[in-house]
C-alpha cells in the first residue's frame, strides 16, 4: 500500500469503528472486566511503582548490553544442545523455518500465541508452502477460524462477544448453535487435542529469553504453549532480540508484573522455562530445539537513543487498554501487527516512518499509556518524538510546512496577530485548513486580541 494509502486506510477504518456502537459496547465490556481485576493483582506488590521502576532498570541494562546478553544466551543454550539462528529480516526467519520444515518432512505444525509470528506473517507463508499451521491458543484459534489477525496483543479476540464466537463455531466447526463459553472451550479443546500428536514441529514465541541460563520463558493460561513445545519432536522458538533479561531470578519480578498488568492475575496459570531440547537422562521434550533471534529493524530502534526505551516493552497490553484512541477505533484500524500506543511508537521504526508516521498522531497525548505501563516507558513522549523525527526527515506535507511557516511569521509580529476581527480570522483560517476541520471542530478565534484584553485588564486595575 502506498504512503498515503496507509494513512487513508487508517482514517477510513477508524471512522467506521468509532461510529460502531456495538463494537464499542464489546470493547468497553471486556476492558471493563480487565480494569476491575487489575487493582486486585496490584495488591501483591508492596510498592507497585518501585516494582515497575526496577523492571525498567533491568530492561535498561539488558538493552544497553544487548550484544553481550545475546551472546551469553547463545553460549548457554548451545551448550545444552539447542541451536541459535540469527535472523536479520522476516524473510531470513521464514527461510530458516521452511528449511527446518523440509528437513523434517513436516506437513503440520502446532503453534502457540506469538506476536512475532504475526509480524513475519508466518501462517500465510506456511500455508503457501503446503504446511498446516494450527493456532492452539483459544483466542488465536478463534481469529484463525475467522481469517482475522489478532485484535489485541494479549487478548486476540477481545472484540468478539460470546455470541459472536458461538456463531463462528457453528458456521465453521458445525457445533450446535448458541453454545456457552464453557461448551465452546470444549469444542476447541477436542479439535486442538488431535493436532498435537500429528504435528512434527511446534512453534512458540518467548515472553523472555534468559541470558544467564540459555532459557526461554513462556507465559500462558491454557497449557497449549507447554504442549506445543513439548509434544512435537522439534521445537522452534521465534523471538525478537529485545526479549532478553539477564538472569533467571529476574523472572521473580517480571512474571507477576506481566500477569498483573496483562490480565489482572497475580500469576499466570502456566509459566514454563525451557532450557534446550530433551537431555540424555530425560524422558520428555523435543529432540531438537531452535531459537530464532529476530532483528527485523529492532536495531534501528537501538540506534536511536531516545526511542531505545520502547524495546523495554514486555507486551503486557496495559497501554492498549488504557488508550482512549484504541478503545474507540479498535486494534485492526492500525493496520499494523502491534496496535495501541506501543504499536504507534514502534511501527514507524519497524515498517517505515513514511508509511506509518500517521500512527504517532493517533493519540490525545493524555499520557494514560505512560501512567499504566508496567515498565514505565514514556510512551506519549516517544509519540511526540516520532512526530519530530518525521518532520526532521522531511516527511511533513507541503501544506503543513506552509501552515507552520505562516503561523511563525504571524506569531512573531504583533501587528499581524492583531489584524482583523475574530470572525475574519475564523473565516480565513478555517477556510485555508479544511483538512483540520474534517475530524475536529472549527478553530474559534477570540473576538478581542491579546493586546486589547491586556489593556482592558490593566485599565480596570
Ligand atoms: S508499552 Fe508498556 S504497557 Fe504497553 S504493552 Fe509494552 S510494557 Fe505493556
Amino acid at each position: 500500500m502506498s504512503t498515503n494509502g496507509q494513512a487513508a486506510s487508517f482514517l477510513d477504518k477508524s471512522r467506521i469503528k468509532a461510529a460502531d456502537l456495538d463494537h464499542r459496547k464489546k470493547i468497553n465490556f471486556n476492558i471493563g472486566k480487565y480494569e476491575s481485576v487489575v487493582p486486585q493483582g496490584k495488591q501483591q506488590f508492596d510498592n507497585v511503582n518501585l516494582a515497575r521502576e526496577r523492571a525498567k532498570n533491568i530492561k535498561w541494562r539488558a538493552i544497553e548490553t544487548l550484544d553481550q546478553q545475546l551472546e551469553r544466551f547463545e553460549q548457554a543454550f548451545s551448550s545444552r544442545g539447542g541451536k541459535v539462528i540469527w535472523a536479520e529480516t522476516a524473510e531470513d526467519a521464514l527461510q530458516e523455518i521452511i528449511t527446518i520444515c523440509r528437513e523434517k518432512n513436516c506437513r503440520s505444525i502446532v503453534k502457540s500465541k506469538s506476536m512475532v509470528t504475526e509480524e513475519i506473517h508466518l501462517n500465510e507463508f506456511l500455508e503457501k508452502n503446503g504446511i498446516e499451521s494450527v493456532e492452539t491458543d483459544l483466542g488465536e484459534y478463534i481469529q484463525q477460524l475467522d481469517h482475522e489477525p489478532p485484535y489485541h496483543i494479549v487478548t486476540p479476540a477481545m472484540h468478539k462477544s460470546k455470541e459472536d464466537i458461538a456463531r463462528l463455531f457453528h458456521e465453521k466447526l458445525h457445533s450446535a448453535p448458541g453454545l456457552s463459553p464453557a461448551e465452546l472451550t470444549l469444542v476447541a479443546r477436542d479439535k486442538l487435542r488431535t493436532k498435537y500428536p500429528e504435528a512434527a514441529i511446534g512453534i512458540t514465541g518467548a515472553n523472555f529469553i534468559i541470558a544467564e541460563t540459555g532459557s526461554i520463558a513462556i507465559t500462558e493460561n491454557e497449557g497449549n504453549g507447554r504442549l506445543s513445545c513439548a509434544f512435537p519432536k522439534t521445537h522452534i522458538v521465534i523471538t525478537g532480540i529485545e526479549k532478553v533479561i539477564p538472569s533467571l531470578t529476574d523472572l521473580a519480578l517480571f512474571w507477576p508484573l506481566l500477569s498483573t498488568f496483562g490480565t489482572g492475575q497475580k500469576v499466570t496459570v502456566y509459566n514454563t522455562i525451557v532450557t534446550g531440547p530433551k537431555q540424555a537422562n530425560e524422558t520428555d521434550g523435543p529432540e531438537e530445539m531452535y531459537v530464532i533471534l529476530l532483528d527485523n529493524c529492532r536495531t534501528n530502534i537501538i540506534k536511536n537513543p531516545k526511542q531505545r526505551e520502547s524495546l523495554y516493552c514486555i507486551r503486557c497490553g496495559a497501554c492498549l487498554n488504557a488508550c482512549p484512541i484504541y478503545k474507540n477505533i479498535g486494534g485492526h484500524a492500525y493496520g499494523a501487527t502491534y496496535s495501541g500506543p506501543i504499536g504507534s511508537v514502534i511501527t514507524p521504526h519497524l515498517q517505515g516512518m513514511a508509511d506509518f508516521k500517521h500512527l504517532s498522531y493517533a493519540s490525545s497525548l493524555c499520557g494514560n499509556c505512560t501512567e499504566v505501563c508496567s515498565v514505565k516507558i514514556n510512551l506519549h513522549e516517544l509519540l511526540l518524538e516520532n512526530r519530530k523525527e518525521s518532520v526532521d526527515e522531511g516527511l511533513a506535507p507541503f501544506s503543513e510546512k506552509m501552515a507552520w511557516k505562516m503561523w511563525k511569521i504571524a506569531s512573531l509580529k504583533r501587528g499581524l496577530m492583531n489584524m482583523g476581527s475574530g470572525n475574519l480570522k475564523n473565516k480565513v483560517v478555517n477556510g485555508l485548513f479544511k483538512g483540520w476541520k474534517e475530524h475536529r471542530s472549527e478553530l474559534d478565534f477570540s473576538q478581542k486580541t491579546f493586546n486589547q484584553m491586556w489593556k482592558e485588564r490593566f485599565k480596570k486595575n
